[in-house]
């Protein structure tokens, strides 16, 4: 049986649907221009104050009724200074946004006919649009927990040996869910796992006065230093107690098999450098796991919060 059908109707997407609403570069670029510039209507640096701008035909730029400024939705976006047609970009988006673990730039190369180079550039591109980096947890309850990624001992799933400095550490911060919302998570690579390194994280994204779960590694006994601001509770994982009442980390241990399988299936081998963004790209999507394939929604909305807003004149216009 086909998974996506177990989506619920209102939160469907299907590639039928896609087809439809952006069946043409054209369609793309109003959809772009729709969501940067609703009605066209926007700043004109000439004018000096908000005008209506109308589409010029055959180019990809619209152009200022009053003054005839000509301004590009695509300039200050990822799409800027690419060759490949809107349509495919958006294709791609929807690609990615729509399969549960990710899909490669092999993949996207496959199913689009562009060149390895191209799909790999536009896989970062689109992925760069994942981050929620300054998302503030609101959970009162969270757990944090850390894993390691790569090395080649043969402990790879367990804490790093002195000197294994192949394997890169990730900090996990996941709220535990509610009746009203489901629990959203972070993580992040750290240089190290130091205590004062792990309590900078938990302090940036842990509002106080939450409770915070942690398993019995020493480098959460700073927690405990700061009673005033958060209630720890740890479970005792060394003596193979997993789960006391509700004092466990099993949501964001199930959040990093989910990462795991997804690095182990999809992507092999992840340096460093990309850690993050594959991260990323996990969190978003366990993020918004509630919205169905309407995931491929929000992913159009971050290019327009993301575009740089002053680049919009022909200076950064893209060569089509
Ligand atoms: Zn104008």
């Amino acid at each position: 049986m086909n998974r996506r059908q177990t989506i619920p109707k209102h939160l469907r997407y299907t590639i039928q649907d896609f087809n439809e609403q952006f069946a043409t570069d054209e369609s793309c670029l109003e959809h772009l221009k729709e969501q940067r510039f609703p009605g066209g209507i926007t700043y004109c640096d000439k004018c000096q104050q908000d005008r209506k701008h109308y589409k010029i035909t055959g180019r990809p730029v619209y152009s200022c009724d009053h003054c005839g400024t000509q301004i590009s939705p695509m300039a200050g976006t990822i799409f800027e200074k690419s060759t490949t047609s809107l349509r495919l970009w958006y294709y791609s988006m929807y690609l990615m946004a729509s399969t549960r673990c990710g899909i490669s730039a092999k993949q996207i190369q496959r199913e689009t006919g562009v060149t390895y180079k191209t799909a790999w550039r536009m896989f970062r591109q689109i992925r760069s649009l994942l981050s929620d980096s300054d998302m503030q947890l609101e959970g009162s309850a969270v757990e944090v927990d850390e894993m390691y990624h790569g090395g080649k001992s043969k402990n790879r799933r367990g804490r790093p040996m002195v000197g294994d400095k192949q394997k890169i550490p990730v900090v996990g911060i996941v709220e535990r869910s509610t009746e009203k919302r489901s629990g959203r998570v972070y993580a992040v690579t750290t240089p190290d796992t130091k205590k004062a390194t792990v309590m900078e994280v938990i302090k940036e994204k842990v509002l106080p006065k939450s409770t915070v779960f942690t398993d019995d590694f020493c480098i959460y006994d700073d927690l405990d230093r700061h009673r005033n601001e958060y209630r720890h509770r740890r479970i005792n994982h060394s003596a193979k107690v997993y789960v006391m009442g509700d004092v466990h980390t099993n949501t964001i241990e199930g959040f990093w098999s989910l990462v795991k399988r997804g690095i182990g299936g999809v992507y092999h081998q992840v340096s460093q450098k990309y850690l993050q963004s594959y991260l990323d790209e996990y969190s978003f999507r366990y993020n918004r796991r509630d919205q169905g394939n309407l995931i491929f929604t929000s992913l159009l909305r971050r290019v327009s919060e993301l575009a740089a807003p002053s680049a919009v004149g022909d200076r950064g216009m893209s060569r089509a």
